[in-house]
């Protein structure tokens, strides 16, 4: 296939101008008939490497795909886009699945979406000759391997036999290799050419914090995000309702979301979301599987997750439109605790031991998160990058030997009996009931560390852990145990490196200095929004389908105001351009206009403050001092003010011999427009702030004669 004609089928149906790395490669490998695999992560764009390709293939491309929502959501999607396309699954009448063979039948459709259930009803119309290619999506689900495996998925082996010259093409954001090899066998296209993707989503920044206050510090950070959607994840069903409940109460718009619901209301809530009516979901991990929202803005962890694939993967579904997103993850022992217990009481309970422990050594890294979590997946980073909170601020390291010793001896003395809440009393003197019931305020210990806060005692504790001085004991009441390396900071002289506690005052006010222009209500992104939200409700399909964000930023950076203009914007094909870009042009220029009055407004202003300080009888050059505005500035404004009668005295500004040269300029020159004229006439010994006001006077001289 030429290269023009695939990139203009781009720009023409979907929009966009260039590929994503990966999506050409697929592409032209599925033109050359050869089966594919391909692994990207979510929001890497897997859906143009087969919706592509069917618009110009001859004949029907077939998608299996899992999950009825999902289903809905491409058809919509490709529909907005002048796209023919269908489903095909049991929520459907008789009647409706009617009207799609029909349209099979008549080749009026390039993309059938199907269930692999219902897979019986569509083979008697296809045949190898009347397929051009056939798409698995989600091919994770065929594995067992897989973390989201369906029964439903194993017969997909049978289709390579049935339609052996069709070119299948296999998409997954797994990156799990068990499961890659078992995709090919099982689909039998052992022989697929594999396509991976980085799984680096640079958009997405990573933030750890200690888990203390997390309420608060949720209310700060979406305090001045209010028109953005995001995920806060939690353990528990009765997390998901307290925290929905406590933000609703101090006006947030959020809802609870978790298998207890029916399938109704989670529907309802998912709706909701999918659609901006409602902005915050407080979930359960069951929620955000196959839902492909674009514009998610940020993913809190409230807890902390079982493995680094699930925490991927939950953070992963924000930013899916390329834009900057934010995620945080809350870091507590009294959840590593807990999923510790879970962990062993598990089926097979080395490996989740084994994975939560990679999971706790990413929350509690001081170097590049995103590297260790990469490297997790295989990828291996050079750089650092730039966008995790330890990039941002580094860890200082200083000598903490005083520090270990007082923990550690403390512990000592405490017979290794105690969980890190006593241990913290205990240095810090604390005077209650925990203490006194054991006489701890007779050890030797008992205060040595008043002057540290209890945050800073917990976090350095937690360091001490980290460095491997100490050990929780999971089963003994979660107890500190000395380790062996502690014994060489308490009897051997070991020096130990701390690193500082980060202030987490400065949090806050970075939050709060965060609210960039486009999130304001009166920006043209908002205004945009709004208009994209109508248009969705009006005709009942999900926002995103419009326009997605990094579209409506665009947007409101170029401001398109014709046609052509607004089709140049990356995301604008030509059948949307067709149905949206009437409305969305007239509010760019609602805007522009507005932008305008306000401009005005301004100026007036400006000749308002200037008029005043005449009024003070400051000369010209002092005025232009005081306001940092150039000389000629301060001419032109006493010019206009002179022309709206405002009560100025400009010939106080000009010397006699000026003004009466200029006046004889004019009659020489027969009245020219503009100044340059008088400027080169003078020799350039005349300047433009006396010509101007000269000018001024001259012409209401003349309008009275
Ligand atoms: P996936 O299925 O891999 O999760 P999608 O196919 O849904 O990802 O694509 C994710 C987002 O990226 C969508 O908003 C899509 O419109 C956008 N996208 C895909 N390809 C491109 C491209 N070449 N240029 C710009 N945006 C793209
Ligand atoms: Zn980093």
């Amino acid at each position: 296939m030429e290269n023009t004609r695939v990139l203009h089928t781009l720009k023409e149906y979907f929009g966009f101008d260039s590929f994503r790395p990966l999506q050409k490669k697929v592409i032209d490998s599925i033109f050359e008939g050869k089966d594919n695999l391909v692994i990207m992560p979510t929001g890497g764009g897997k859906s143009i490497c087969y919706q592509l390709p069917a618009i110009l293939l001859p004949e029907i491309t077939l998608v299996i795909s899992p999950l009825i929502a999902l289903m809905k959501d491409q058809v919509d999607g490709l529909t907005a886009n002048g796209v023919a396309a269908a489903f095909l699954n049991s929520s459907q009448t008789e009647n409706q699945q009617q009207e799609i063979f029909k349209k099979i039948d008549s080749k009026t459709l390039k993309l059938l979406y199907v269930a692999p259930e219902s897979l019986q009803f569509v083979d008697r119309f296809l045949s190898d000759g009347k397929i051009s290619l056939i798409a698995v999506d989600e091919a994770h689900c065929i594995s067992s391997w897989g973390h989201d495996f369906r029964p439903a998925y194993t017969q997909l082996g049978y289709l390579k036999n049935r339609f052996p010259n069709t070119p299948m093409i296999a998409l997954t954001a797994t990156a799990d290799k068990a499961t890659r090899e078992d995709i090919c066998k099982q689909l039998n296209i052992t022989s697929a050419e594999k396509h991976t993707a980085s799984f680096d989503r640079k958009n997405l920044s990573l933030d750890v914090r200690p888990g203390i206050k997390r309420f608060e510090q949720i209310t700060n950070f979406i305090k001045t995000r209010s028109n953005e959607s995001g995920i806060i994840y939690c353990l528990s069903r009765k997390n998901t309702e307290e925290i929905s409940e406590k933000l609703r109460r101090q006006g947030f718009e959020a809802e609870a979301y978790h298998a207890g619901l029916s399938p109704e209301k989670r529907i309802e809530i998912q709706d909701n979301f999918i659609n901006d009516n409602s902005k915050i979901i407080c979930a359960t991990i069951a929620f955000g599987m196959g839902i492909d929202k674009s514009n998610i803005r940020w993913v809190i962890h409230y807890n902390m997750p079982k493995n680094l694939e699930g925490y991927y993967q939950e953070i992963g579904r924000a930013g899916r439109d390329g834009l900057p997103s934010e995620t945080i993850l809350f870091h507590s022992y009294a959840d590593v605790v807990q999923l510790q217990k879970f962990a062993s009481n598990s089926g097979n309970q080395e490996v989740q031991l084994a994975k939560l422990d990679r999971m706790k050594q990413y929350s509690e890294a001081l170097s590049c998160r995103r590297k260790i979590l990469l490297s997790y997946f295989g990828e291996l980073k050079k750089e650092n990058c730039g966008n995790c909170d330890i990039c941002k601020n580094p860890p200082q390291f200083f000598d903490g030997t005083i520090i270990a010793q007082k923990a550690l001896s403390c512990i000592f003395r405490l017979k290794e009996s105690e969980p890190i809440t006593l241990v913290i009393d205990v240095l810090r003197g604390s005077q209650n009931e925990a203490v006194f019931s054991k006489n701890y305020q007779k050890i030797k210990t008992f205060g040595i560390g008043k002057d540290t806060s209890w945050h800073h005692w917990q976090q350095y504790i937690i360091q001490l852990i980290n460095l491997g001085y100490l050990e929780i004991a999971f089963h003994r009441g979660n107890n500190l145990q000395l380790t062996s390396l502690a014994k060489t900071v308490l009897f051997e002289g070991g020096k130990v490196q701390l690193a500082k506690v980060p202030d987490r005052k400065k949090f806050k006010l970075a939050e709060e200095n965060d609210i960039s222009e486009s999130t304001s209500n009166n920006s043209l992104f908002e205004k945009l929004r709004q208009l994209r939200l109508k248009i969705a409700r009006e005709e009942e399909i999900p926002a995103y389908l419009i326009f997605n964000d990094a579209t409506l930023k665009q947007m409101e950076k170029s401001r398109p105001v014709t046609d052509d203009e607004f089709l140049q914007i990356n995301g604008v094909g030509r059948q949307k351009m067709q149905d949206y870009g009437y409305e969305f042009i007239k509010e760019i220029i609602a805007f522009n206009k507005e932008k305008k009055t306000t401009k005005k407004r301004k100026q007036a202003n400006t000749y308002k403050t200037t008029l005043a300080l005449l009024g003070k009888d400051l000369s010209l050059e002092e005025i232009a001092r005081k306001r940092e505005l150039a000389l000629t500035t301060i001419y032109s404004h006493l010019a206009k003010l002179y022309a709206e009668d405002e009560d100025v005295e400009p010939l106080k500004y000009i010397s006699k011999s000026d003004f009466k040269a200029i006046k004889k300029a004019k009659e020489e020159l027969g009245n020219p427009e503009g100044l340059k004229p008088y400027f080169q006439h003078f020799e350039e010994a005349m300047d433009y702030g006396t010509i101007r006001l000269a000018l001024a006077v001259l012409e209401k001289e003349q309008a009275k004669d």
